[in-house]
């Protein structure tokens, strides 16, 4: 099946035969807690390894008591809003807050979906200025949400802001865009990273299914500039847990 549009709500998912319509009233409680985003690249992918990763179950709502909104234990290592520092010589720069498809494997997943938004212009201030004032810290790591999400404006701000503290010396960035949504990364786009640090483009890809001609594409904007991209996968059962 082909479509045309961005699905983010329990009727476009069954509108598109994603999900049963018996159980509407259920999976519209799923994605009011967890938000659902599937892009149209994902779901023209005719492999189902790839659309699974984004259609929410009513399984969600089963939370056992053993299990943490927390569990990688962001909190304690979050000095200020938008900043993770778990490790000295590196932090995590959490500019916003939403991305491009909602993994349902996610282990953010409290902490990422419409209306977590991007920080303030003066949250984004007191967070660059913390890495400004902590001298030790030498890689920044965006990532959300999605940065590649943001305004190329607003990426290419905060790109032009950290390449003006001397011991910054590597950008990481992590995105699931390229992978959900290729034709978003743009001139525009890629010309935002432009820096004299080093910038690494880390992607999350858990299939080679997900690896489309207009991937390959996009892919390549980055290469063009220069980019690095390295891969991050989620070992996941029935997706890609076989050979
Ligand atoms: S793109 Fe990343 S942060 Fe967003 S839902 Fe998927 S795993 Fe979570």
């Amino acid at each position: 099946m082909s479509l045309n549009k961005h699905i983010k709500n329990s009727r476009g998912l069954i509108d598109n035969g994603l999900v049963d319509d018996g159980i509407l009233q259920t999976i519209e409680k799923v994605t009011e807690k967890f938000s659902v985003s599937i892009s149209q690249g994902i779901h023209n992918n005719p492999a189902p390894e790839v659309l699974e990763q984004y259609v929410p179950s009513v399984e969600e709502l089963s939370i056992s008591a053993e299990e943490l909104a927390d569990p990688i234990g962001d909190d304690v290592y979050t000095p200020i809003k938008g900043i993770t520092h778990r490790y000295p010589d590196r932090v995590l720069l959490k500019a916003v807050h939403v991305c491009e498809v909602y993994c349902r494997f996610c282990f953010r997943r409290e902490k990422v979906g419409r209306g977590k938004e991007i920080l303030s212009q003066s949250e984004l201030d007191i967070a660059i200025q913390y890495i400004e004032q902590n001298e030790q810290i030498f890689e920044v790591i965006l990532s959300g949400g999605d940065p590649l999400v943001l305004h190329p404006a607003k990426l290419k701000e905060i790109v032009e802001r950290l390449s003006k503290i001397e011991h910054v010396a590597v950008i990481r960035i992590h995105t699931r865009l390229p992978m959900a949504s290729p034709e978003k990364v743009t001139e525009k786009l890629i010309d935002a990273l432009e820096t004299e640090k080093a910038v690494f483009v880390v992607l999350h890809c858990n299939s080679h299914e997900e690896v489309t001609v207009e991937v390959k594409a996009a892919l390549k904007r980055f290469f063009k500039m220069g980019i690095p991209l390295l891969s991050q996968s989620v070992l996941l059962k029935g997706i890609n847990d076989c050979e």
